[in-house]
């Protein structure tokens, strides 16, 4: 057996996965990759391995304590000489650990960003081998992207002081902009980049419009995952907490998780849903990174995340076990304009957020099979699914040219100050009071829609925002504008054709039977 194949099963695995063992060949002539796979993709095994099979000690750099403490452990289950240096360690633990690296006791070390740039720290690798730097999660680095941790930045300065290690950068995303910055940050020489694909196919992806979300959460928990162990993503932190409350008062085994939370209490609840099936996690984004749990069977999106990486990172958490797993997003109208409202008047980085947002609203209300759309995100081109919505339904369309004209009339009548609910009652006919005290009762459009639903509308509006048809307003106040491609639409040139959709369906907390 040569060395690759007895550290291959030194740590519990019978082959490798063909880009592994490329990167890993990489590392091993000394050059520098960059390796892009998805969550659960088989990152750790790459550094791991090169780790054990190259002279000296590999320094892998991980910016979340659990993380590092989870792996450190499971290594240490397999015999595999694995320690963490972070502020967690006292004086004392400190010692033994510069004393075992001192004698070659340790092959695999786990430091956090903030300790390894601390200049005392760098200095002191310098006295024994490095045989590599592994940067996990190093899309850190991205100023831009919503996980920027300020000391990933400073990282570039070990090719400076080890210019002979070589250094391997991991990440979730594929993002062009956010792989150059990698590169360019940790000053990568010759660099490999190695991606693999983002299609994770066992994940049923269902993308639906929402409303009364609770209800429809709980019709998902009940028809389509019973008893099984997911999260649930929210924006707030006070509604991740509402939510658990709810379904436990409910019967259903619930936690939460946010950033917010005691280092205690987040550990706790992390451990119970580790290791009790069937429990839930409501959580918000700081619930993600890292978490490598096999059996979690669903992932639902209460809320709209930022962006398409941000969304498929978290679906990801689902089925790392490779078997069938789902992954419901809810979302509607308001939360697209509220969206992009609140990033609007974010005064850092708005523009790229924006434009990310963007982008994926455009996934979401593009026509065709969801998972064709998410990964041509990441330059991947794959045929139909046959495993979302889309797919496995009669994936009926229209078209809503007129429909739309409609709308873009109204709004150019009404000077784009009315809230697109008060523009559906109109077209729908509806007398309500908002109607009334607009006096939009005498609009020549008024009950002009009635041959589409509400949710229809919503969808059509959607797709008019998504894709650039109707400008918003990023002022507080709410207005919206029609543009040079409403124009075109409103003229007949540009014809508009959606999907036919529903909304989700519900379950209220009543009719269950606990
Ligand atoms: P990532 O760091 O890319 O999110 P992990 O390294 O945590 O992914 O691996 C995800 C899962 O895949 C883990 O459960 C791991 O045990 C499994 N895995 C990785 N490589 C292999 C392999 N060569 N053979 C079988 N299972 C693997």
């Amino acid at each position: 057996m040569n060395l690759k194949s007895l550290t291959l099963s030194r740590l519990g695995y019978s082959e490798y996965r063909p880009l592994q063992e490329k990167a890993i060949d990489a590392l091993c002539a000394g050059q520098d990759v960059l390796l892009a796979a998805p969550t659960g993709g088989g990152k750790s095994l790459v550094y791991q391995s090169a780790g054990l099979i190259r002279q000296g000690v590999a320094v892998i750099v991980s910016p979340l304590l659990s993380l590092m403490s989870q792996q450190v452990d499971e290594l240490t289950k397999k015999g595999i000489r694995a320690k963490f240096l972070n502020s967690t360690l006292n004086p004392g633990e400190q010692d033994d650990l510069i004393w075992a690296l001192r004698h070659e006791h340790i092959d695999l070390l786990y430091i956090s960003p903030e300790k390894l740039v601390q200049p005392s720290v760098i200095g002191f690798l310098h006295s024994f081998d490095i045989s590599l730097f592994a940067i996990d999660e190093a899309h850190c680095i991205s100023q831009w992207g919503s996980f920027f941790r300020p000391e990933y930045s400073q990282l570039g300065q070990l090719k400076d002081s080890f210019p002979d290690v070589p250094i391997i950068a991991l990440t979730g995303t594929v993002d062009k902009d956010t792989i150059n910055t990698i590169q360019t940050s940790l000053k990568l020489k010759d660099c490999q980049v190695l991606r693999s694909s983002f299609d994770r196919s066992n994940i049923k992806i269902h993308i639906a419009q929402k409303r009364k979300a609770k209800q429809q959460v709980l019709y998902f928990l009940h028809h389509e995952v019973p008893g099984q162990t997911g999260i649930i993503y929210c924006r707030s932190r006070k509604k991740t907490e509402e939510i658990a409350d709810w379904l436990s008062q409910l019967g259903l085994p619930s936690l939460c998780y946010h950033a917010a939370m005691t280092e205690e209490d987040k550990r706790a609840n992390h451990h119970t849903f580790t290791h009790q099936p069937g429990t839930i996690m409501v959580a918000t984004t700081a619930y993600g990174m890292g978490i490598d749990i096999a059996h979690v069977r669903f992932v639902v999106h209460i809320d709209l995340p930022n962006n398409t990486e941000s969304y498929f990172q978290e679906i990801g958490r689902a089925g790392r076990d490779g078997k069938p797993a789902k992954a419901l997003l809810l979302y509607g109208l308001q939360d697209i304009t509220q969206a992009q409202q609140l990033a609007a008047m974010q005064p850092f980085s708005a523009d790229k957020e924006l434009e990310n947002m963007g982008k994926f609203f455009r996934v979401l209300e593009s026509r065709g099979c969801r998972r064709q759309n998410l990964l041509a995100h990441f330059d991947e081109r794959l045929p139909a699914c046959d495993n979302c919505d889309r797919c496995l339904s009669n994936r009926s369309e229209q078209n809503v040219t007129i429909a739309s004209q409609k709308l873009l009339s109204l709004i150019y009548h009404t000077k784009g100050v009315q809230p697109f609910s008060l523009l559906i009652q109109i077209l729908l006919g509806k007398k309500t009071k908002s109607v009334l005290a607009a006096n939009a009762e005498t609009s020549p459009l008024f009950a002009k829609g009635k041959e589409l639903t509400e949710v229809q509308w919503k969808a059509i509006i959607r797709h008019l925002i998504a894709f650039d048809y109707i400008t918003l307003g990023t002022i507080s106040a709410f207005t919206v504008h029609i543009n040079e491609k409403s124009r075109s639409v409103l003229k007949g040139n540009t014809q508009i054709i959606i999907p036919n959709e529903q909304y989700y369906p519900t379950l209220h907390e009543d009719d269950l039977e606990i």
